[in-house]
């Protein structure tokens, strides 16, 4: 056997698959069309953002790469959403593109177990129902265990501007021809989907007088948990926000007839959550203008990226939408905007670890999968990697909950119920958003990521005592009170909160909307020193304890229903069940009866008849 594990495909998939594979010690080859193609970001220049701050925490918790990545290459950082609850602050950071891509070059090519090498996989080899092999269009056949397809936007991808269509992947890339046939041969199902991306826009010729201007944080917040503001302050370029005008929508309008997504041309299901200009104007009619930001994709380049101007018009018609807009007046456009449209597969066909249900060490992880996103691919590609690693020393996969994480929400419903179009990830899929927090991801999933092998031990220690040092805090100011003297007066009347007349606990205080943990160090004498990370828990899980206990609670009663494995072979032909149930589970074989409980068309009636047959089954086998 030549290697382990090959990893095909080098983007945000790809390189954390690669990494997680080779870090846990096994031989790993990553072949990618371009080498230049690592870590790319061939739309928006950032990282994170509402829910995907939340997964690149995850992945970054569970030993992954991008959280680092994006900490040493970033040119702006913001916590998003801080007027709300924490349940949705999001990190998001602007990236330097190519220094992005160069470092986690740079870490591929310095990780031990590791190879990259330049090729296209044209076929794969699978005997007796496993992947043994791949083979290269230079007619090179690599034999492996395992097998992980990270393809992204490659697959028979096409990309169009207006009438002019080009068969190529992203940035004119060489795309990916004939390994779509050989899946097909394989009988896994292919879909079309398609994406878009504005045109980028040399700085010198914009105007940047009159527009809103958006700082970065202060004092940013690292994406790695490895990582305090400190490490990783630097000075920061800011982006600018303009707005479309009638003018704008007037000349789109005119020219819909030749949009590839109106005129026909394009096929592929479109992303619903990031639509292009030509949907705005379209889809929100009475909407006059539309929120465009001017983003920096890096420090070395006067290339700008214009986003929310995603486009597939003729470069034409482009140059003409994009001077309407202020401060575009005299815009020279570096790369027209464009829609790609590309194979992928239908995820429903995938286990929980991310193998295919019907062929053994055949593993899927990114875009390819119906996702939309680079967090989100990277989170699939981490996931992947381990789980190939798991799978070839027989261990039990690593599973992610939809009440332990973001990658658990998002795994779970591209592969409990597949997607028709591409998949992003929303604060809003994740029904248990408020334990799944940004700021707790490694006291979530710190463990899970050691008991892997991925995390070194000394981190996962790490962890441990922040969380002890939580716990500690938290029975230390539960039994504090604050007694009604003046002083203690003073300070509530300062800040517009209700005197006391009686002594009242420090942690009741804390629940008060305008007081916190932290403002409260005044009435605390005894209060010890404490890191900065294990204030903002301390804070967060007093003031919001009634609700997270809560949700706690559900949670529990998830896991329990999760906990209920459904054996893989079952015959859902099972009196009581709807035919369209039956359908369904024996199509989907959902690995426990909350995953079934998901079907689309699977009834809570259908699931008490099923729980009520396991138990009957239970009882038979142990002769009860
Ligand atoms: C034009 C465009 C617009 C986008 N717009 C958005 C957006 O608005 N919002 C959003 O969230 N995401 C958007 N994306 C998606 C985002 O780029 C992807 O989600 C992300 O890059 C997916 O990562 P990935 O690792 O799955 O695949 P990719 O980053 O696409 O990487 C695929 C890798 O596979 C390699 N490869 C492919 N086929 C083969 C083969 N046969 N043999 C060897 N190597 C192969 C390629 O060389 C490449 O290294 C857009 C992407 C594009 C191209």
């Amino acid at each position: 056997m030549d290697y382990d594990i090959i990893v095909i495909g080098g983007g945000h998939a790809g390189c954390e698959a690669a990494l997680a594979a080779a870090r846990l010690g096994s031989k790993t080859l990553l072949l990618a069309i371009s080498l230049d193609s690592i870590a790319m970001m061939p739309c928006n220049p950032s990282i994170g953002g509402t829910s995907k701050g939340h997964l690149v925490r995850e992945i970054d918790a569970l030993g992954g790469e991008m959280g680092r990545n994006i900490d040493k290459t970033y040119i702006q950082s913001k916590m998003l959403n801080t007027a709300k609850g924490p349940a949705v602050y999001s990190l998001r950071a602007q990236a330097d593109k190519a220094r992005y891509s160069r470092e986690m070059k740079r870490i591929l090519e310095n990780t031990d177990n590791l190879h990259i090498r330049q090729a296209e996989v044209t076929d794969l080899t699978v005997t007796g129902g496993a992947v043994t092999a791949v083979v290269t269009d230079m007619g090179i056949q690599y034999q492996a265990g395992a097998v992980i397809i990270c393809t992204g936007t490659y697959l028979n991808a096409r990309c169009l501007t207006g009438e002019r269509i080009t068969l190529t992947g992203p940035n004119g890339m060489k795309r990916s021809e004939a390994l779509s046939d050989a899946l097909g041969r394989l009988g896994i199902k292919l879909l079309r989907f398609k994406t878009g991306t504005p045109a980028r826009i040399d700085r010198r010729s914009i105007n940047f007088e009159g527009l809103d201007i958006q700082e970065g944080d202060a004092e940013p917040t690292p994406f790695s948990f490895s990582n305090s503001a400190e490490d990783i302050g630097r000075q920061q370029i800011p982006c600018h926000i303009t707005y479309t005008s009638s003018g704008t929508h007037g000349i789109i309008k005119e020219n819909l007839h030749r949009s590839p997504m109106y005129s026909g041309a394009i096929k592929g299901a479109p992303t619903r959550y990031c639509p292009s200009i030509e949907d705005k104007v379209e889809r929100f009619a009475d909407k006059e203008r539309h929120q465009v930001f001017i983003e920096p994709e890096g420090e070395d380049t006067n290339e700008m990226y214009i986003q929310g101007m995603s486009s597939s018009l003729p470069a034409d018609v482009q140059l003409r939408v994009y001077r309407s807009i202020k401060g575009l007046e005299n815009c020279h456009i570096t790369r027209d905007a464009y829609a790609i449209e590309y194979d992928c597969i239908d995820a429903a066909f995938l286990k929980l670890s991310l193998e295919h249900k019907d062929i053994k060490g055949l593993f899927f992880a990114g875009q390819i999968n119906g996702s939309s996103g680079y967090e989100e691919a990277a989170a699939q590609g981490l996931i992947a990697g381990i789980n190939a690693v798991n799978m070839l020393r027989g261990k039990e996969p690593l599973i992610i909950r939809r009440d332990e994480g973001y990658i658990g929400v998002l795994i779970d419903d591209l592969v409990t119920k597949g997607t028709k179009e591409p998949y992003r990830m929303m604060t809003s899929r994740a029904e248990y958003r408020l334990l799944l927090r940004q700021d707790n991801a490694d006291l979530r999933l710190r463990e899970k990521g050691y008991q892997a092998g991925i995390v070194p031990h000394g981190t996962y220690m790490e962890t441990e005592k922040k969380r002890k040092d939580i716990a500690d805090e938290i029975t230390r100011a539960a039994g504090v009170t604050v007694p009604p003297t003046e002083k203690a007066n003073a300070f509530l009347a300062a800040r517009n909160s209700t005197p006391i007349s009686t002594g009242i606990k420090l942690t009741e205080l804390i629940k008060r909307p305008e007081l916190n943990y932290t403002d409260l160090k005044e009435l605390d004498g005894g209060r010890p020193a404490l890191p900065k990370a294990v204030i903002e828990q301390v804070n967060i899980q007093l003031k919001y304890e009634g609700y997270i206990q809560r949700q706690m609670k559900q949670a529990e009663q998830f896991a329990k229903m999760e906990s209920l494995r459904l054996p893989e072979d079952l015959d859902y032909n099972i009196e009581g069940l709807r035919l369209e149930a039956r359908q369904k589970l024996n199509d989907a074989r959902p690995g426990s009866l909350g995953a079934a409980s998901r079907i689309t068309g699977v009834s809570p009636a259908d699931i008490s008849v099923l729980m009520i047959y396991l138990e009957r089954r239970r009882r038979a086998k142990d002769g009860e």
